[in-house]
């Protein structure tokens, strides 16, 4: 059994030991229900950090009004298994008190950054990880955090956060772990029927044609509106958003001698599915 801790005391004392030894340590937030997405990140962090620690927390606070906390998928006992054959040196797994105990009164807002794209669709969400991931970059003490490209918009929130705050673990980015045709894994894959599977690559098959042209210099808008109606086409029953931006600031892209990035948020079935690719 991996070594799991649920304090924030216990996990402080372990990576303080680790410290006084001269380890580095890297830290791997997750909400559980474990991929090759995930592991990814903890390969990363395994092969460039002397000591890896996993989070497993499933955060209420950057679940909105009707969304899926309650169904989430959770299976601490498979997750721990997991990250114990990959090497993983200890998780952290806090019950809900701990991480909010009574009276808790603090959040963190990225302004800007957090209010566009998934903010729009899902407002609270991103101070609901900026409030949990400072948190958690707090209690570890870690030299580094590894987030996915997958969440495009969340890695440049967390980057940004941790700049602002003067939190001094170095935020760093894995790509995107995808399935043979395309779809990038998500917990959230479960919730697609078998005709709804299939028609799920075409997101990433679409902003990846999306970026071409935009690299080839065609207009961008017109490759969005191209880009929504494919996606609609394939099945989806509503776009929240496919557009280009740029890939730091998030804002519309226009400079293209600076990197952008196509981002989309899609519903299908019972499941809105997200990506993104780089220009
Ligand atoms: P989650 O458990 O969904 O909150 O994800 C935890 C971390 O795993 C986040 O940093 C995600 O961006 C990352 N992640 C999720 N899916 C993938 C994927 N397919 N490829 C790479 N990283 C991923």
């Amino acid at each position: 059994m991996i070594k799991t801790v649920r304090s924030v005391d216990e996990l402080r004392q372990c990576v303080r030991d680790w410290r006084s030894e001269g380890l580095s340590v890297g830290l791997v937030p997750t909400m559980g229900a474990l991929h090759a997405g995930h592991m990814a990140l903890a390969n990363r962090s395994l092969e460039t950090m002397d000591r890896t620690v996993a989070t497993l927390f499933v955060n209420p606070k950057q679940f909105g009004e009707g969304e899926d906390l309650d169904t989430y998928p959770r299976d601490e006992a498979a997750d721990g298994a997991r990250l114990e054959e990959a090497g993983v040196h200890l998780l952290f797994a806090p019950v809900v008190e701990e991480m909010y105990p009574p009276h808790f009164a603090t959040g963190v807002k990225v302004d800007g950054l957090g209010d566009i794209l998934e903010g729009k669709y899902r407002p609270g969400f991103f101070d609901g990880v900026a409030t949990v991931v400072s948190k958690l970059l707090n209690q570890a003490g870690a030299d580094k955090a590894f987030f996915g490209q997958k969440d495009y918009q969340q890695l440049q929130v967390v980057t940004r956060m941790a700049q602002d705050l003067n939190i001094p673990t170095e935020i760093e980015g894995v790509p995107t772990v995808r399935e043979d045709d395309g779809l990038a894994l998500s917990s959230r894959n479960v919730y697609l029927n078998a005709e709804e599977r299939l028609a799920a690559p075409v997101l990433y098959k679409t902003i990846s044609h999306v970026a071409q042209k935009v690299k080839s210099g065609e207009d961008v808008s017109d490759l969005e509106k191209w880009g929504g109606e494919q996606v609609l086409a394939a099945g989806f029953s509503n776009v929240d958003y496919l557009s280009v931006h740029d890939g730091e600031t998030l804002e519309p892209y226009h400079d293209h001698s600076r990197p952008g990035r196509v981002l989309v948020a899609a519903k299908l079935g019972r499941a809105r599915l997200i990506d993104n690719v780089a220009v």
